[in-house]
């Protein structure tokens, strides 16, 4: 079934190690990439940040239950419109990811001031 599943995969997907445990076959890869596109602006980057895993339980296969452990790379976007806000804290020493910053803006409660806008109709 792995050798099946080599000829398979994605180029850019390298097959690490296999295991097998009862009904359970665990499949570990890693995705080998010299740049990507990044997700917001679309902007090439070939600068590593760093990496992580991720896993996949997919579907069974003959039943046995598949799970994919992908070692994957995030990269910085150096397109400099791209997550201003994430660059900026950067600068003043507060590190902060995109997604936290998104986290707050969600979280804030914002004041309106529509009632005493001239705008409105009330
Ligand atoms: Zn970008």
């Amino acid at each position: 079934m792995i050798e099946i599943l080599q000829r398979r995969l994605d180029m850019n997907l390298k097959l690490l190690h296999s295991f097998q445990e009862d009904h359970r076959l665990t499949i570990i890869l890693e995705l080998e990439t010299k740049s990507t596109a990044c997700p917001y602006c679309g902007h090439f980057s070939t600068r590593p940040h760093s990496s992580y895993i991720r896993s996949v339980h997919d579907l069974p296969i003959h039943d046995q239950e598949i799970t994919l452990i992908i070692h994957l790379h995030k990269w910085f976007c150096d397109q400099k419109s791209c997550l201003q806000a994430e660059k900026v804290c950067h600068r003043l020493h507060m590190p902060a990811s995109h997604d936290t910053l998104l986290n707050l803006i969600k979280n804030t409660e914002i004041q309106s001031d529509h009632e005493n806008s001239p705008f409105c109709s009330h």
